[in-house]
């Protein structure tokens, strides 16, 4: 159960109301939604006449909630979350893409490659700076130099940046270079680092662990919102699975779940959760139909030379072609691709 104050609450009615719900047993947690207190009533209520609550003073509202998410659930919050980067926005009617390299390798492979995209009408390009490499002998990224790299080539071509935030320590090098931090599936259980980027405003994309399920993955939301950022995207990029064919498994169940269950964005990396670029076309449209509300997708100008994920990464013409399904398929479920 989660209790809403009106924005002009006294401190002593939210008292009043604290002190009813402990000499009843329940136990609480107040924190607040923009200017708003809100109590979430923890604990078995059962036999506990919680009636009269609502119509206490100073008490704009009590949701019954069912689920073990709070705010990240539908039955908090019925409409929509539109996350806005800039002019465009994740989570509205239109279908948002995201396209680019696996890891920033150089000027000329991010520069060649984002152009591309561009000129295809792509506004959010990713690559990341701060890989999360299983080797600790693989390329770990370019760091603060790639996140340099990334703003100047993006602000020349005009688009938005995606990029994953490793370590909270880096934080500084994010703000003003990159317009949505990135926690990887790696990062999806480091509650320290969710709590600290919920203290932001700035738009998290958490992609779901890959052995993490629906609820855990919404509660790691919950992390999020609970401190005070609501301005986040899940990603769905496969779970672990006893198939050897694909590096994940894609749950395209999940999305139709996520859409009923919460009010967040999905959308879907078809990438990481293929491992091959010929699964990757047909998964990014079947996202899209399943409800999606955008997709994140490794392009490469030259997949053979990439020093990471080079055979999930498609080539440009690739990309293009699967541009031009991607719009058909918006237009027959009555979206379309922000552009
Ligand atoms: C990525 O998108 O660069 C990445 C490492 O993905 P994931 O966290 O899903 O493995
Ligand atoms: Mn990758």
């Amino acid at each position: 159960m989660v209790i809403v104050f009106n924005k002009n609450v006294r401190s002593s009615e939210v008292e009043d109301v604290i002190k009813k719900l402990t000499e009843l047993g329940l136990n609480i947690h107040k924190s607040t939604d923009g200017s708003r207190i809100i109590i979430n009533v923890l604990g078995d209520k059962r036999g506990k006449d919680i009636s009269d609550i609502e119509t206490m003073s100073g008490v704009l509202g009590v949701h019954r909630i069912t689920e073990p998410f709070l705010r990240a659930g539908r039955e908090f919050r019925s409409e929509n979350t539109v996350v806005a980067i800039g002019d465009m926005n994740i989570g509205g009617d239109d279908i948002a893409v995201i396209a680019g390299p696996c890891t920033i390798e150089s000027h000329e492979q991010l520069y060649s490659t984002a152009k591309i995209l561009r000129k295809r009408g792509i506004k959010i390009l990713r690559g990341g700076a701060f890989k999360p490499r299983t080797s600790p002998y693989s390329f770990q990224g370019l760091g603060r130099e790639g996140l340099k790299m990334m703003r100047e080539i993006a602000d020349k071509v005009g688009m938005y940046t995606i990029s994953e935030l490793l370590d909270i320590r880096d934080l500084d090098l994010f703000i003003g270079k990159i317009d949505i931090i990135q926690v990887g599936a790696r990062n999806m259980n480091n509650y320290p680092l969710l709590k600290e980027l919920g203290s932001l405003k700035k738009p998290v994309l958490l992609k779901r662990g890959m052995s993490a399920t629906i609820e855990e993955w919404l509660l790691a939301a919950e992390y999020l919102l609970v401190n005070g950022n609501p301005n986040i995207i899940l990603c769905e990029r496969g779970t672990k699975s006893f198939e050897p064919l694909t590096r994940f498994s894609l749950d395209l169940a999940s999305i139709a779940i996520i859409n009923r269950k919460s009010h967040l964005p999905v959308i879907v990396d078809p990438s990481h959760s293929s491992g091959n670029r010929e699964l990757v076309i047909p998964m990014a449209k079947a996202a899209i139909a399943a409800g999606a509300q955008g997709i994140m997708v490794e392009v490469h100008i030259n997949p053979e030379r990439a020093v990471c994920d080079g055979s999930q990464s498609l080539y440009p013409s690739q990309f293009i072609g699967l541009m031009d399904e991607i719009d058909r398929i918006s237009a027959a479920i009555g979206k379309k691709v922000q552009y």
